[in-house]
């Protein structure tokens, strides 16, 4: 049962009488426990509800166009509470923040929910049989899991949960009923690669419904007092991680006609090796995972240069983390071949928060931004910031600091920019 606080004025539900405060028990004879369940049973055009109003229980007909939302409000997003992770991974990032942070940096959600409706990627581990028929039923695809190890007893101790392992049988079961699966596997030295991984590449790549699978490098930042004693990969151990996953991406172009298994671009940087070309990322399945980033920011920027015929000159610098540096001052000197006096510098901002090992760009904070630019930049120019690394939707950094604050003490204009190559060409070029 989910309780309606609020109706949209005229819509099919305002029409058929619901009112704000009714509890919806069921929709043409299926419970409705939380926003899937809602979305599923309300698609079609003529609904039946069984309606609980203070102690009496209503049977309400509502008529509306197919897709048509019927114009009911709920208390939350998922009409139900977030799930909480019940995993102890030794890889956790959010066990490495630093203490001190804003209470919601430190919630570990593992909601399957979130994997259709925002694309999060969950453990299983807080499935039931029952979601996993509902999964099946409701098409619900594709899921989004964070795999790590298809080893169970292993998983069970990396993941510090000892349903870790018996859950790796859904994975058959969602493949087996049709559901898309994109895999991800956070590789922690030592732990769950060499002889492991191939193991768990063999395993995922027998599923004809997998899609893709990304393989990160965990995340070890300066704070991890008391957590499980992790290395960062170095240039050697990158190189044979890339082997073994290229070698699994290649089993999969020759058994499916494309490639499904992917390093992530840090494993590039690594272990100093050029990125591949564009073909190779078969559309970017990925991308969000960090898997194909650079390639594709390089060729949207080359695009966008190759089609823009001024440039302006106005002062400008890009700040941007360890990782995509060399990318993005490699594409400014190409605007440079073609526009000479184009004047913009790219620096690059270290992770002192974090720590070294810490390089992208949505994970700096503002405190680092301005400690690192003070006094270098030129007064008045434009600044360039990649929107990751703001908060969504919010001039704010993730330890707080505000643009504006960068602006003040920095003497600077802040633009954000969008994290596509194009728009980050057009801001470099074009007047702002
Ligand atoms: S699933 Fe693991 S990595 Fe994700 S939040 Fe929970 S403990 Fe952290």
């Amino acid at each position: 049962m989910v309780f309606v606080t609020g109706i949209i004025n005229g819509s099919p539900a305002d029409k058929a009488g619901i009112r704000s405060g009714d509890a919806i028990l069921t929709v043409n004879g299926n419970e409705i426990n939380d926003v899937l369940d809602y979305q599923f049973y309300t698609t079609e055009i003529s609904l039946s509800l069984e309606v609980k109003r203070g102690d009496d229980i209503l049977r309400i007909f509502l008529g509306k166009g197919e897709y048509e939302d019927p114009g009911m409000e709920f208390c939350t997003y998922l009409m139900d509470d977030k799930r909480r992770c019940r995993n102890g991974c030794m890889f956790c990032f959010i066990d490495q923040n630093p203490k001190g942070m804003r209470e919601t940096i430190y919630f570990k959600d593992d909601d399957e929910r979130l994997s259709f409706l925002q694309g999060n990627y969950v453990t299983l581990t807080n499935l039931t049989d029952k979601e996993i028929d509902r999964i099946i039923k409701m098409r619900l695809s594709p899921v989004n899991i964070s795999v790590h190890t298809t080893n169970p007893e292993l998983r069970v101790k990396m993941m510090k949960n000892r349903f870790a392992g018996e859950v790796l049988s859904f994975i058959p079961r969602l493949n087996e009923g049709g559901i898309q699966i994109n895999a991800q596997l956070v590789l922690c030295r030592g732990i769950n690669d060499g002889k492991e991984l191939e193991r768990s590449l063999e395993d995922l790549i027998a599923f004809e419904n997998l899609e893709s699978c990304a393989c990160v490098p965990a995340g070890l930042t300066d704070h991890r007092e008391g957590l499980y004693p992790l290395q960062p990969y170095d240039r050697e151990t990158a190189r044979e991680i890339i082997d073994i996953i290229n070698k699994y991406g290649d089993k999969t172009v020759e058994k499916y006609g494309y490639r499904k298994v992917f390093a992530s671009d840090e494993f590039y940087l690594l272990a100093e090796y050029e990125l591949p070309e564009e073909p190779f990322y078969e559309g970017y399945p990925q991308i969000e995972n960090g898997v194909g980033m650079l390639r594709s920011l390089t060729e949207e920027f080359l695009d966008e240069l190759n089609y823009t015929e001024e440039c302006s000159d106005q002062k400008k610098v890009i700040a941007t983390g360890k990782a995509a540096y060399p990318t993005i001052k490699m594409l400014v000197a190409k605007a440079k071949e073609k526009f000479p006096h184009l004047d913009c510098e790219v620096y690059q901002i270290e992770n002192n928060f974090f720590g070294k090992n810490i390089t992208v760009s949505g994970l700096i904070t503002g405190k680092d931004l301005i400690d690192q630019l003070k006094g270098k930049i030129p007064e008045g120019c434009f600044l360039l910031l990649p929107s990751n690394m703001f908060k969504a939707d919010e001039e704010v950094f993730l330890d707080d600091v505000k643009l504006r604050q960068v602006k003040k003490t920095l003497g600077c204009i802040p633009i954000i920019s969008g994290k596509d190559g194009y728009e980050l060409c057009q801001k470099v070029l074009l007047p702002l």
